[in-house]
């Protein structure tokens, strides 16, 4: 078994023995459900249904609204209580549809889809029910699977891969869905390569799973075309442009998609909830996480309604230490810090990490080392130290000449500096600002 990798990256402290072992359970009763008109890139879902309407599980209560968009569905059985400005997980309000659930005592009937046949289904029904189910990639960005799966006509897509490396520390749910559902993150991925037309299919799977690695081959033993590669175990591996190089060489240009170099991505969530939509015919009103960290007194990988309340699903996990000292929803790396426990849990919600004073880094920052780290560790090649530089003093223009825009904020030369300096924020901010520019720019153009 020969093991891939890409050159750069950092390798931070796994932990992920906290939860491995967890098999997922299913959270039980939430007391209220905020579902989020945006919970997916591009535009926010238009409600269809108003207050005090009745709902059941996988009811569709908020339409897609234009092409890069998806539809909603409600997660439990309840009544809506109102459609309104709520806190989520991205730290700002946002128009959400609330439920309160009927209870455990009054369960209702689920409107799901009907279950297509696995062996005669054709590629449009793959894509509509794809639509039609809300479903959006698991891999944190929550880009429209259904966008996804209807490249543009002059994008030849030869590959189709499925993340499972899951590089960001602590993290163990797409690992535990390989142990606990192999066959069918397998026959996910075969749907995608079907309606796609595509006949090479490869999971990259980092080598610290070799469980994992060895459960997803013996899945896919007898499968046409669809390989497992065992890549090096390095944060971001599973950063999209480090897997193609990984997996089959190809660079993606800065600016570029993986599509423009003819692979397509999905993270094994996403591949679960394909599967799941066909086979089961169920909308996406669950999200599927891990709990964990110092910090949570019984880390847990949970299957949890979306819209459930960040703080429901601590107290379900035994709550949080006496010196647990934040909360961050997705992984440490790139995950975002939560100020307002009351944010619901959404349809790509990976994780969430409760860190303890003990496990966070020294934050103390001190002036630049220019000992060159950042620079050796940002797997695009970046100057991350001269970027944040130049963002700290204003001069976007330098920065946008420097490359700021191709910056994919992962946090890893954040994570080698010496120095504590907050780089991915000055990156981030530097992006913002470019990308202002280069709109304002446009628009005098187009005048
Ligand atoms: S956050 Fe940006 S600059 Fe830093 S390592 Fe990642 S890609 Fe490179
Ligand atoms: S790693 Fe930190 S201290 Fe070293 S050059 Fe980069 S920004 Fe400066």
């Amino acid at each position: 078994m020969s093991t891939k990798t890409f050159p750069g990256g950092v390798h931070p402290p796994e932990e992920k023995e906290l939860s491995a072992h967890k098999a997922f359970e299913r959270f039980p009763a939430p007391t209220t459900i905020v579902l989020p008109l945006s919970q997916h890139i591009g535009k926010a879902s238009t409600p269809r249904v108003k207050k005090k309407d009745a709902v059941v599980p996988g009811q569709l209560i908020a339409e897609a609204e234009g092409f890069i968009s998806a539809p909603i569905h409600s997660s439990i059985a309840g009544t809506v209580k109102s459609i309104s400005r709520e806190v989520n997980a991205g730290g700002f309000p946002k128009d959400a549809i609330v439920i309160i659930p009927n209870g455990e005592e009054e369960p209702a009937e689920p409107e799901y889809f009907p279950p297509l046949p696995l062996d005669t289904i054709t590629p449009e029904q793959i894509r509509e029910r794809v639509k039609e189910a809300g479903i959006v990639g698991q891999g944190g960005a929550a880009f429209p699977t259904f966008v996804k799966l209807t490249p543009p006509p002059d994008k030849e897509i030869d590959t189709v891969m499925i993340n499972g490396c899951e590089c960001e520390p602590y993290l163990t749910r797409d690992y535990r869905f390989m142990i606990e559902r192999p066959e069918a993150i397998a026959e996910g991925l075969r749907l995608i390569m079907l309606a796609l037309g595509v006949k090479r299919g490869v999971f990259g799977i980092e080598d610290n799973k070799p469980d994992a690695i060895k459960a997803m081959e013996a899945a896919v033993q007898g499968m046409e075309g669809i390989e497992v590669a065992a890549l090096k175990t390095k944060y971001p591996q599973g950063a999209e442009k480090m897997l193609i190089k990984a997996v089959n060489g190809r660079e993606v240009p800065p600016g570029k998609l993986p599509l423009d170099v003819g692979v397509v991505i999905q993270n094994i969530g996403t591949a679960v909830a394909i599967y799941d939509s066909i086979a089961k015919g169920e909308p996406q009103i669950t999200a599927a996480l891990t709990v964990t960290g110092a910090g949570i007194k019984e880390p847990k990988n949970l299957i949890v309604p979306v819209g459930t309340p960040i703080t429901e699903v601590l107290e379900f996990c035994g709550g949080v230490t006496e010196d647990a000292s934040k909360v961050i929803v997705g992984g440490p790396m790139m995950g975002v810090a939560q100020y307002d426990l009351a944010a619901p849990v959404m349809k790509a919600t990976s994780g969430i990490v409760v860190l303890t004073k003990k496990e966070m880094r020294k934050q103390e920052e001190t002036p630049c080392l220019r000992c060159g780290k950042c620079v050796d560790a940002c797997p695009l090649h970046l100057v991350p130290t001269k970027l944040s530089r130049y963002s700290q003093l204003g001069r976007f223009e330098e920065a946008e000449e420097l490359g700021v825009t191709v910056c994919m904020e992962c946090g890893t030369c954040a994570f080698t500096c010496p120095a504590n300096i907050p780089l991915v924020q000055w990156l981030r901010l530097g992006k913002q600002e470019v990308m202002k520019l280069q709109r304002e720019r446009k628009a005098e153009q187009s005048t």
